[in-house]
């Protein structure tokens, strides 16, 4: 038997597992997908569940129930590429033929001290269950301060505003707008929202440290205190512990350099898709779902002796949420902004949930 060992089933890795299931796999191979969770997080909606504006069972997929995919419920905690062996917190190793690295991603403190401890994390369901509880346990009126103006900073601004009208909310940018990797049309729109919504923004803000109910901003004269009852950190990502662990080629961001068909290039038994792997674009579910299904076309090919033919990964364009009836975007090269990209975001999770993304 041949095992084909999918590390994450997040967008990335059942992209893979459903586009290989919709074919017969050879008899002598044994599809196995491991994973920390018995289902999948629907991680583009973790920014909902911290606000208390869905709930949890509503973000969950369940894994594909087929008999040819083995589960393998476990924590990940190393990948030997050498001895083709992966290690647990808790069990046996379980070794692989083949292997795809699918593990997503983790925040990024940028070595600021206190980061971790105080900034609170949407990165995993298991954190964004954590902040989800201290978000919603503030006291009337109290501070809330967001680290980092992207996408998910934003969409959990303008939820959390929805959730809690009492509650203070800023977010902290050390930029100089919102949104700064969208059209400045996109940033001006989602400003005068929040605007209109009472959440602050504040630009060019350093955060060299956090303590306990203070976020400190270094400034030319010196350290600003910025209060905060709670403090929710969106500002930088990186491939998980498991894959910081790699000694393989990366790029700067720390994601792991692949070939064409998206292989290790000297461990081509190796496959590793969506925020793990350096691709041309900032990680998305799109790209990892994109990517995903490449790599199953790569690996049919192998099954078939031929030589896989693949295109150029074309995505669609970004969308973001801001609240229930809003939301802005990028559809093919169009800036999109109000009701309409937001009736698109739901039907794009709509479709993920049914797993027709
Ligand atoms: C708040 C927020 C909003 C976002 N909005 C969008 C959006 O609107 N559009 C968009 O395209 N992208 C969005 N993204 C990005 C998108 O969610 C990721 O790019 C995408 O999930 C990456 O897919 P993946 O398959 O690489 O990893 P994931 O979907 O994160 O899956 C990784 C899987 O690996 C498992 N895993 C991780 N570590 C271990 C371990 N040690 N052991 C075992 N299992 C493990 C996890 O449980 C998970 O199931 C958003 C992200 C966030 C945080």
């Amino acid at each position: 038997m041949k095992r084909y060992v999918i590390l994450g089933g997040g967008y990335g890795g059942l992209a893979i597992i459903g586009r290989l299931l919709e074919g017969e796999l050879p008899a002598d191979v044994q599809l196995v997908l491991v994973d920390r969770m018995p289902y999948q997080g629907l991680k583009t909606e973790y920014y909902a569940l911290a606000a208390g504006a869905v709930s949890d069972v509503e973000i969950r997929v369940q894994f594909p129930n087929d008999p040819r995919v083995h589960i393998h419920y476990g924590n990940v905690q190393a990948i030997d590429l050498d001895a083709q062996l992966l290690h647990f917190s808790n069990g046996e190793p379980l070794s692989y033929d083949h292997l795809v690295i699918g593990l997503g991603c983790t925040d990024k403190y940028h070595n600021i001290e206190g980061a971790e401890q105080f900034g609170n994390s949407i990165q995993s369901l298991a954190s964004t269950r954590r902040t989800y509880q201290l978000l919603n346990d503030i006291k009337p009126y109290g501070q809330v301060n967001i680290v980092g103006g992207g996408l998910s900073g934003v969409e959990l601004a303008a939820e959390l505003r929805e959730s809690r009208a009492d509650l203070n909310i800023r977010i902290l940018d050390r930029g100089g707008r919102v949104l700064s990797s969208f059209p400045e049309k996109l940033s001006r729109f989602v400003s005068g929202w929040f605007e209109q919504h009472g959440v602050e923004l504040r630009s060019h803000v350093n955060v060299s440290r956090l303590e306990d109910g203070v976020i400190y901003n270094r400034t030319d004269d010196g350290e600003e205190e910025i209060h905060s009852h709670v403090t929710v950190w969106t500002a930088g990502i990186q491939p998980v512990a498991a894959v910081q662990k790699l000694l393989v080629p990366k790029d700067p961001q720390g994601r792991v350099i692949i070939n064409p068909y998206h292989q290790i290039p000297d461990y081509p038994n190796v496959f590793v898709v969506g925020d793990c792997a350096s691709l041309p674009f900032s990680p998305s579910a799109q790209a990892a779902g994109a990517q995903g299904e490449q790599i199953a076309d790569v690996i049919r090919a192998m099954w078939q002796g031929e030589t896989p033919k693949l295109g150029k990964i074309k995505l669609k364009g970004v969308l973001g949420a801001l609240g229930k009836k809003s939301g802005f975007g990028v559809v093919g090269k169009r800036a999109v902004v109000g009701y309409v990209p937001r009736v698109i975001k739901s039907g794009v999770l709509w479709m993920s949930k049914h797993h027709k993304g």
